[in-house]
């Protein structure tokens, strides 16, 4: 079953999109153009670029469009990624394990799981560590207990097929432009039914049960897996909130996957014909990775209520950028290899959510 998703997920091709040449960008805004006018519009979406530019276009255009690296450690995403790794890690070995006719992982072995994905974030150096290991431990007894209540196999309980599948959904906006959107699906399993559950692991604080019925995450998950993947329309898509071991689920309808369908073409129409006018409030300027480098963070929000696009804004905005690119010291420091290898590094195996270490 394996090798039958990841051929499907070679077939759908597709490339991600190049990323603009620092060096040329910092001359051109040097001399007074703005950034976006060396950047193609955006032909590969995911989730996370749709929503962040719902929270503000600004924002999506210094993340997805100029590529700037994030500025502020995020320990809580840190912590799902070494999450992700973990589950990932467990079920995986698992499913190889049972395979070979061999017992499954033990709640040791998730504990080892854990320790590995750990190490590979920037967290297990930083001086809160510990608050965060401790952290870890009730959720990984949690996940052990759900995982371990009824053998694999029963009728009442699911196999897993993959983990971190990759997905690539194109779509067309006109006869001459097809845009992509991709991402990973946590885990998929095959119920007793025979049909397949989609799940999401998040951490953190659980969302509402109706959060299920109305995730775009989920939502894109199940139009790929019935138009890409070949796993037909999942009997139910899950969040699993894996701190309070809640799961909540919902069906989806063709119907309603075919609204989603037409609903994402609609979105990337929207965002490559944007001029990215930032929407800024406490909520989004307080999580933002650039509101140190954005003329319309939250200060200057708080200010006035109508905040205006001015190219000038645009230009400070890239002035910046440029300092930060051009910087000798950048260069031999933080900057250089995270162009090379850390912001812009795509997903790495082993590292689930592709943060930097
Ligand atoms: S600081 Fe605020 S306005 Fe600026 S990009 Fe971030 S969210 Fe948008």
């Amino acid at each position: 079953m394996q090798n039958v998703m990841r051929d499907a997920v070679g077939r759908m091709g597709g490339a991600p999109p190049t990323e603009p040449d620092p060096q040329a960008m910092a001359a051109h805004v040097a001399a007074g153009g703005s950034p976006y006018d060396l950047i193609e519009p955006s032909a590969w979406f995911s989730y996370s670029s749709l929503d962040t530019f719902e929270r503000c276009p600004r924002q999506y255009a210094f993340r997805y469009l100029c590529r700037l690296p994030a500025e502020q450690a995020r320990p809580a995403a840190d912590f799902g990624s070494a999450a992700h790794g973990a589950f990932e890690a467990f079920t995986r070995e698992r499913r190889e394990r049972l395979a070979r006719g061999e017992p499954p992982p033990s709640r040791a072995d998730l504990g080892r799981f854990f320790e590995s994905a750990w190490a590979r974030t920037s967290l297990s150096v930083e001086a809160d560590a510990e608050t965060w290991r401790r952290r870890a431990e009730p959720m990984l007894d949690q996940f052990w207990a759900a995982e371990s209540a009824k053998p694999v196999g029963s009728d009442e309980r699911a196999e897993t097929l993959g983990e971190e599948l990759r997905f690539r959904l194109h779509l067309p906006l006109d006869p001459a432009t097809l845009v992509t959107v991709s991402g990973f699906i946590d885990r998929i399993d095959r119920l007793a039914s025979g049909a397949v559950e989609l799940i999401d692991y998040k951490t953190g604080h659980a969302g509402p049960p109706e959060e299920a019925e109305s995730s775009l995450q989920l939502s894109i998950y199940a139009l790929a897996c019935r138009d890409t993947l070949g796993l037909g329309r999942p009997e139910r898509v899950t969040l699993y909130f894996v701190e309070h071991g809640a799961r909540f689920s919902a069906g989806r309808t063709d119907a309603a996957l075919d609204t989603v369908r037409t609903g994402l073409a609609t979105r990337a129409r929207q965002i490559r014909g944007s001029d990215f006018v930032p929407t800024p409030s406490p909520r989004s300027c307080g999580w933002c990775d650039f509101a140190a480098m954005c003329p319309m963070n939250v200060s200057e929000w708080s200010r006035s209520a109508v905040v205006s696009c001015s190219s000038a804004a645009v230009r400070q905005a890239g002035r910046r950028l440029a300092l930060r690119f051009s910087s000798p010291g950048r260069r031999r420091g933080r900057a250089g290899p995270a162009h090379r290898g850390g912001s812009w590094r795509r997903r790495r195996p082993g590292c689930p959510r592709g943060r930097r270490r």
